[in-house]
């Protein structure tokens, strides 16, 4: 597993990553709907059942299964 994305990183503070989806800053983003998360975000690269995987927004680094950004897209 790579380096988790820290929720202080700047990235992550403008994009309002949390590694816990129920955490998600529901007055900055109102876009956030309960039941959003990482592993059910169409960026999301990690396995199936993995707790923490690759996303593309957050290069190099692992995002947490049951996190969540601002970029988050529903998977199809
Ligand atoms: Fe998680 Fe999707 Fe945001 Fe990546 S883009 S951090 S997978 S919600």
């Amino acid at each position: 597993a790579g380096t988790p994305v820290s929720e202080s990183d700047a990235q992550a503070k403008s994009l309002g990553y949390v590694a816990n989806a129920s955490k998600a800053d529901k007055a900055k983003f109102p876009k956030f709907a309960a039941g959003q998360a990482c592993s059910n975000c169409s960026l999301y690269q990690g396995k199936t059942g993995s707790t923490s995987g690759p996303c593309p927004i957050f290069a190099g680094k692992d995002v947490a299964a049951a996190g969540w950004c601002s970029a988050y897209v529903k998977k199809a």
